[in-house]
């Protein structure tokens, strides 16, 4: 599900034709649907409504305040991993009660600032960071909350860079130590350590690895609440498949199916972070073509946005459908994925203007023909696409738009050359 769909051959966002946007905006640009971030959140609430259930949308996929603040206002919460989200969250009226901070490697500074804030909970990734917890909380006379986050040694099958809970990672602690963590602060009056956390990873396509982790959980809460330990809530983190592919990875609903039953009864409120799930096709980048060429048997599409703007092609070996905004009536009714079988597509290498060969957003990708001046879409970047873009080359970061039914603004301008110096001395 989301709402970039093309009418009679033109690409749309929600009600508002793309290349009406480009016209105002320029390229490249980031366009987000503001009714698909909350499309899918309220269907994660829904799927979980049997359950007591705090959302956390993961602000590091997406994290323009102004996204935030549509989040904020419909009453879901954030997972933040810095002081700066921390304080974007705030920013865009957050309530604190529904912030968790994860992070192998909070600063004083920053664990100060989230027990002013008075977040939720501090997911703990190391004996070394509670004792640090500890002692900046008695320092400041607050009682926070605390989930250990464990490592369950459950494999998502996803890249090695988006594995995060099996053993030899370097978030949480292992399972089988989160006992002896318990023991020795489980009844710690200055952080009440009373809830498990995990994160899988992202990019999973399948519902079994959270099963499989959640039972091993289940097992560990059974445990501790037999010494008497408070376990009140369950962290189950994010991860969920997003649709790079058309209808590629299970649904919210798909996702509690497995989960929900697994929990019934067992007196434990969940929270769920997901991230991508709902905010990767939540946008594009919008790009248009500088040049065509075609060099040995290669044909490239040269476009003027860069991996400074979105990364994760060369970075995880990312899969982004990209299509024409303008195509023939034909072309307009296609499936988001690897293999298009269609007459008249060419093959091209999709590539930036940035020196460096891996400067690419797609290889040997078959694409109705395009030239000069056309304008290209880059589906499903809402997800850690902006948030990881750089200057790199001295470009200036894209402009970001929103568009809201028929309406758009631009929610964050395009970088000038002087932002690009504005810092230096
Ligand atoms: C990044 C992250 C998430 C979100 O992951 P997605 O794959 O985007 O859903 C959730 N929790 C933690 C701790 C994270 O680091």
């Amino acid at each position: 599900m989301d709402h970039f769909n093309y009418k009679q051959g033109k690409l749309f966002a929600e009600q508002v034709a793309v290349d009406k946007i480009a016209e105002r905006v320029g390229t490249p640009a980031y366009i987000y649907s503001k009714a698909t971030f909350l499309e899918h959140l309220r269907k994660i609430q829904h799927a979980y409504k049997t359950i007591d259930t705090m959302v956390c949308y993961s602000i590091k996929a997406c994290g323009n305040i102004n996204i935030l603040k549509f989040m904020a206002k419909a009453g879901f919460g954030f997972d933040i991993v810095s002081g700066g989200e921390l304080y974007r969250a705030l920013q865009a009226g957050a309530d604190p009660g529904k912030i968790v901070y994860a992070g192998v490697g909070k600063t004083d500074k920053e664990i100060i600032e989230a027990l002013d804030a008075g977040i939720a909970y501090f997911n703990i990734e190391s004996e070394a960071e509670l004792e640090n917890l500890i002692l900046l909380a008695k320092q400041k006379g607050k009682t926070p909350k605390a989930a250990l986050r464990v490592n369950p040694d459950v494999d998502p099958k996803t890249h090695k860079y988006t594995t995060t809970g099996v053993k030899e990672t370097k978030f949480g602690v292992d399972i089988e130590r989160a006992e002896k963590v318990f023991d020795q602060f489980g009844k710690n009056s200055a952080v009440k350590l009373c809830a498990i956390d995990m994160h899988l990873g992202s990019a999973g396509h399948t519902v079994e690895p959270y099963v499989e982790a959640l039972n091993k959980v289940l097992v560990l809460v059974d445990k501790l609440r037999k010494k008497d330990f408070t376990i009140e809530t369950l962290n189950i983190g994010g991860g969920y498949g997003a649709d790079y592919v058309t209808a590629q990875s299970p649904t919210a609903e798909d996702y509690a199916a497995a989960i929900v039953p697994l929990l019934k009864g067992k007196k434990l409120k969940l929270i769920l972070e997901p991230g991508a799930s709902v905010a990767a096709n939540g946008a594009i980048l919008l790009t248009k073509v500088l040049y065509c060429k075609t060099s040995g048997r290669k044909n490239f599409a040269i476009v003027d946005a860069g991996m400074n703007d979105l990364i994760r092609p060369p970075l995880y070996n990312a899969f982004h459908f990209i299509w024409p905004a303008t195509v023939e009536e034909r072309f307009s009714y296609i499936k988001r994925t690897e293999k298009l079988d269609i007459k008249g597509l060419e093959f091209v290498d999709v590539v930036g203007p940035i020196c460096e060969g891996a400067d690419f957003f797609a290889k040997d990708r078959a694409l109705p023909p395009v030239k000069r001046g056309d304008l290209l879409s880059i589906f499903t970047a809402g997800a850690y696409s902006f948030t990881m873009s750089s200057n790199y080359n001295a470009r200036g970061r894209a402009a970001e738009v929103l568009v809201d039914g028929n309406k758009f603004e631009v929610i964050r301008k395009r970088e000038s050359y002087e932002d690009l110096i504005a810092l230096e001395k």
